[in-house]
């Protein structure tokens, strides 16, 4: 499973990692964007907390909270 976190209201929510891996995989052509889902409470995004993409790249949720404060 991975974990994802709202970067509005840090909401967390564990999506299964096949499913994350299919999204990622359709989403081939932009690998440098991480999954996105939107929150459900509040309508922000969710970002993985931590996630390898089968493209190589790796991503962080301190990444992207980081950036907005
Ligand atoms: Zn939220």
């Amino acid at each position: 499973m991975v974990n994802f976190v709202c970067v509005g209201c840090r909401e967390n929510e564990r999506i299964p990692l096949s499913v994350v891996r299919d999204f990622d995989d359709m989403d081939a052509g932009d690998r440098e964007v991480p999954l996105q889902f939107v929150c459900e409470a509040c309508g922000s995004g969710m970002y993985p907390e931590y996630y390898k993409g089968i493209h190589g790249y790796e991503f962080r949720i301190e990444d992207r909270l980081g950036a907005r404060t």
